[in-house]
């Protein structure tokens, strides 16, 4: 039986028939009562928007997503999620997060500022070996 430990009280217990521990089954069914009834009035709500309106937490609302519980009643984009971190992307396109999106573009910038430090680095190296095979023709002749 496959052992995990419960998201929501990090109780050891047998996963293989639900995803929270026993003790923890009816509150995740009510915060998935919840889920559903704030669906049913507006079912175009990202996960964040769900945890909000619900009060309950983030990492729930992504549970129920992972294990499909409420993945059809999600409507358009919020089915995208970033490829970095799982949060829901900004656009279908992109499928990244705001903040994912940020750091790339970081990561982006830092990569082409190595790239044109490397590139003056080359440089360097040429001349130095361009003087040393002059050096060494100078002492053939
Ligand atoms: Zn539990
Ligand atoms: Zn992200």
């Amino acid at each position: 039986m496959p052992l995990s430990k419960c998201p929501r009280c990090e109780k050891i217990f047998d996963k293989s028939n639900f995803p929270v521990c026993n003790a923890c089954r009816e509150l995740e069914e009510a915060d998935y009562a919840l889920v559903k009834d704030a669906l049913a009035v507006n079912s175009d709500m990202s996960a964040e928007q769900v945890a909000e309106e619900c009060g309950i937490d983030l990492v729930v609302v992504k549970r129920m997503l992972d294990t499909g519980k409420v993945k059809l009643v999600f409507a358009g984009d919020t089915s995208v999620t970033c490829g970095r971190c799982g949060a829901p992307a900004i656009s279908a396109s992109k499928k990244l997060c705001q903040s994912c999106l940020d750091a790339l573009n970081r990561e982006v910038a830092m990569a082409q500022k190595d790239m044109r430090l490397g590139g003056r680095k080359k440089v360097e190296l040429g001349q130095f070996s361009t003087n040393v095979r002059k050096t060494l023709d100078d002492k053939r002749i």
